[in-house]
């Protein structure tokens, strides 16, 4: 039996890695990623904030991570000019309807501005009479700071269609 060696994967950028997390946000529990369907990444590209991913670098399969981004490593700053008011028209269906299902307060909504950059909002308010409705343009974990614990379950090379592509293949990740 000839003697085999066993490569062990660092995560550096451009590697595809699978992790379970739990986040907190100000001691908040926000969210857990379970084994049972882990977050798959193409590291360098997953989407999460810069040094979220930095945390990373380096570690391997099995290894456990816990660290803390302040806020301006991870979502920024609430700023109150990302809270504004648009005309209640803009969201009337062909009919001159709200659609009451997908406006509500407290609803996060996708949007598309001029540019064509896309952008999600929170619904503060919608005012029939005055005629607009308030949306908050800052990111939900603004002004958090966020702890992540976890542990990485699979580091591996990136295909070539995944580098092309920019994003990850697989269970967890892009499907397509
Ligand atoms: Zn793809």
């Amino acid at each position: 039996m000839g003697n085999r060696t066993v490569i062990i994967l660092k995560i550096t950028e451009k590697k595809v890695v699978s992790i379970t997390y739990s986040l907190t946000a100000n001691d908040q529990h926000i969210e857990t990623v379970d084994a049972s369907h882990p977050m798959l990444f193409l590291h360098g590209n997953s989407g999460l904030p810069e040094k979220f991913e930095d945390n990373l670098v380096g570690l391997s399969k099995g290894d456990d991570f816990h660290f803390t981004l302040l806020p301006s490593d991870a979502f920024g700053t609430r700023e109150e000019e990302d809270i504004v008011d648009l005309p209640i028209e803009n969201f009337y269906s062909e009919d001159g309807k709200l659609d009451s299902e997908f406006l509500a307060v407290g609803k996060i909504i996708p949007l598309t501005d001029e540019q064509n950059n896309h952008h999600k909002a929170i619904i503060l308010e919608i005012n029939e009479s005055e005629k607009f409705i308030k949306l908050d343009f800052n990111h939900p974990l603004a002004d958090k700071t966020l702890h992540f614990t976890g542990k990485i379950i699979e580091v591996r090379e990136a295909t070539k269609e995944e580098l092309d592509h920019g994003h990850a293949h697989g269970l967890g990740g892009h499907n397509h």
